[in-house]
């Protein structure tokens, strides 16, 4: 079969011609029709996240037909829409057993531990195997499985509860997902900070309160825009320690801010004011579960979760046009979701 492949960090994906993958009782082998083209994806090419072997087929967010079934997999049939969970983990360690899976010491990334979507077949687990609804395309599915998951996750990390106030740091993909799943689970008023002016004029018509970045503190905004009391939930998917620390100001009491974007660099809060003397939460976000798939499917079937035509780009399976997705990724994420077609 074909495969789009990371050979060498540094360097451009290489097409390959590699063997079908053979399944084992408990393995499905599913037939590709859309793997999302992901931002980390680009760090992995560009050696910027380790790996233990290579050549490695990238690709994460994975959607196709079951093509074929191990005797131990029931809930899944040869033929069947399906989109894949991309953690594959052992199902018995203590974290596992927990339902936190992306703790699994012996968790496995597909794409990154394991060959990924960027490919004619993939090999998983039938467990990491989920239904894709008929009122759900493969693109949509691909892209649900990884920014859309997230986003979910962070506000399940969040606790959000119906009609609390939402402020949103970033509107790229998992931000796009963030604004209707935060609305799915009822939330009120949805502040979205952007630098961008495109993207300010798309959150502004989709009824949130669009939050430029360039004009003022976004905190300081978001503040007097509530009335000075600060919003109910903020989530980060920025990355950098000045829009987290901006997620922290913009608390009112018993706010919660959770991070999703990843940086390294040293966030300072003032314990007093900002945490103690409104019992504020700082929660960091990884990943998602398993467990969380089914309701995203089921906002997805309402109409609640949606990828309007133009917001999902199609590319073919094809190392050149793959890594220049890649290479405009590195630039910028104007786009919400690229995917393989296959
Ligand atoms: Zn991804
Ligand atoms: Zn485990």
């Amino acid at each position: 079969m074909r495969a789009v492949r990371l050979v060498q960090p540094g360097q451009p994906l290489e097409e390959a011609d590699v063997a079908l993958p053979q399944i084992g009782p408990s393995d499905v082998l599913i037939r590709l029709a859309a793997c999302g083209i992901c931002h980390s994806d680009a760090h992995y090419r560009a050696g910027i996240s380790k790996f233990n072997s290579l050549p490695m087929t990238l690709g994460h967010e994975v959607a196709g037909h079951v093509e074929s079934a191990g005797k131990n997999v029931v809930h899944v049939a040869p033929g069947d829409r399906v989109c894949v969970h991309y953690l594959v983990s052992c199902g018995r360690c203590d974290f596992c057993s927990r339902g936190f899976e992306q703790f699994c010491p012996n968790g496995q990334m597909i794409g990154r531990h394991r060959d990924g979507g960027y490919a004619q077949f993939i090999k998983v687990p039938g467990r990491n195997a989920f239904k894709l609804p008929e009122e759900i395309s493969f693109e949509a599915g691909a892209v649900m499985m990884c920014s859309s998951a997230t986003a979910l996750h962070a506000l399940n990390k969040a606790r959000i509860k119906s009609g609390e106030s939402v402020a949103i740091f970033g509107f790229g993909g998992l931000g796009f997902s963030a604004l209707q799943l935060a609305r799915a689970l009822g939330c009120g008023e949805v502040y979205v900070v952007e630098i961008n002016q495109a993207k300010l004029a798309s959150i502004a018509a989709l009824g949130a309160v669009a939050i430029d970045a360039n004009v003022a503190d976004s905190a300081e905004q978001i503040r007097e825009a509530t009335g000075g009391k600060g919003v109910d939930v903020a989530i980060e998917l920025i990355g950098s320690a000045i829009t987290m620390r901006q997620a922290a100001q913009c608390l009112g009491v018993l706010g919660r801010a959770a991070f999703v974007g990843l940086t390294t660099e040293a966030l300072s809060v003032f314990p007093y004011p900002e945490l103690i003397n409104q019992e504020a939460e700082l929660i960091g976000v990884s990943d998602h579960l398993a467990s969380e798939i089914p309701s995203l499917m089921q906002f997805a079937c309402s109409g609640k979760l949606r990828f309007p035509p133009g917001t999902i780009h199609c590319v073919d399976l094809d190392a050149a046009k793959i890594n220049a997705v890649l290479d405009a990724l590195e630039i910028s994420t104007d786009r919400i979701r690229t995917v393989i077609k296959s």
